[in-house]
């Protein structure tokens, strides 16, 4: 072997030419690919394996800004781990996201604990929350998101791109397996 010759794990090195003709993670394709992810002490939040890849339509802020400049240029087979600090990712924490909400807008008031997760029905639908205190008919809330402004460590392994199709670019979302059905 020349001593020059690049090597990886499986002893196989693709030649740039093959790697080339392969389709690359850019706007307007959509792209499949699992994830880690996991704070600054390695704790796992999340992972893509239970499930199937995540499907997105690319170069439409369908997933944090850190996230879609990590895997612009990518294709599919490629694994990398990507650091995404909280100004790409879910911003910083605000200490005046902190709200009073009256009892009757939870599902399930009578168990909520401080520091537990719940779900509050708004206007705009659905929101993630964080109880903070419980009073007699209120209860304080951290409206916060779980991940806002911590730094995100991502393992990521790319298994498809493909071309969107046109109602695809239009919605801006992904049909089919995965994506919206309608
Ligand atoms: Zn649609």
């Amino acid at each position: 072997m020349p001593k020059n010759a690049a090597n990886d794990e499986t002893g196989y090195h693709a030649p740039r030419f093959f790697k080339d003709t392969h389709m690359q993670a850019e706007k307007d394709k959509v792209v499949s690919f699992h994830y880690r992810l996991s704070d600054d002490a390695d704790a796992e939040v999340e992972n893509s394996r239970a499930r199937a890849p995540l499907e997105i339509l690319f170069g439409h802020g369908n997933i944090i800004p850190g996230l879609e400049q990590a895997i612009a240029g990518h294709d599919a087979g490629d694994r990398f781990d990507v650091v995404v600090p909280p100004e790409q990712g879910y911003g910083q924490r605000r200490e005046d996201f902190v709200q009073r909400v009256p009892k009757k807008y939870f599902r399930d008031p009578e168990h909520l604990q401080p520091g537990m997760p719940t779900v509050l029905s708004t206007r705009d639908g659905q929101r993630s929350v964080i109880v903070l205190k419980i009073g007699s008919s209120v209860v304080d809330v951290d409206l916060n998101h779980p991940m806002a402004g911590k730094t995100l460590h991502f393992a990521i392994e790319i298994t498809d791109v493909r071309e969107a199709t046109p109602e695809e670019i239009a919605h801006r979302h992904v049909h089919g397996a995965g994506g919206h059905d309608h």
